[in-house]
């Protein structure tokens, strides 16, 4: 019974991008990430949550004719430093690799601390060293505060 499970796949697509790996309960921020919630869209989306894999469960997400910038590849891989990127390109995987994490996150992380200078009315880029991998673990370059977790996802600008 559990060959079967792991055949089902969601519809192949054409050209886009599948993200694949992404930590079990994670897809819907992926989709925020990926401004996909909420608003109107053209392309086909699927996301399939709780998959089996040999790592445990996994989600996924497919968007049709769409490729990731590079500022969504380090946002994704905060929330989930394991995922899998493959490029689709007339129903081929051309490309894959892994998000992988960055030195630092620049500008795309909210700083928890409601007293930091990046929070004020000044326009300072948010800016945090990657201090932890698993977990992520980022701590702020102006205050100092460390975040992890669900912080972490729950700020991802
Ligand atoms: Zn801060």
């Amino acid at each position: 019974m559990e060959g079967k499970e792991k055949k089902i796949k969601i519809t192949p697509i054409e050209h886009g991008t599948v993200i694949d790996h992404i930590k079990k309960g994670q897809g819907m921020k992926v989709l925020r990430i990926l401004d996909l919630v909420d608003r109107e869209i053209d392309s086909i989306v699927s996301m399939a949550m709780n998959v089996n894999s040999s790592m445990g469960k996994k989600d996924i997400v497919k968007v049709e004719g769409k490729e990731l910038k590079n500022e969504e590849f380090d946002k994704i891989s905060l929330i989930s430093p394991n995922a899998t990127v493959n490029i689709i390109r007339d129903y081929e995987v051309i490309k894959k690799h892994r998000v992988g994490l960055p030195d630092f996150a620049k500008g795309i992380v909210r700083c928890k601390n409601s007293n930091c200078i990046t929070n004020q009315s000044e326009p300072v880029e948010t800016e945090f060293e990657v201090t932890g991998e698993d977990p992520v673990k980022l701590r702020c370059t102006y205050c100092d505060r460390e975040m992890t977790g669900e912080e972490i996802s729950e700020n991802v600008i």
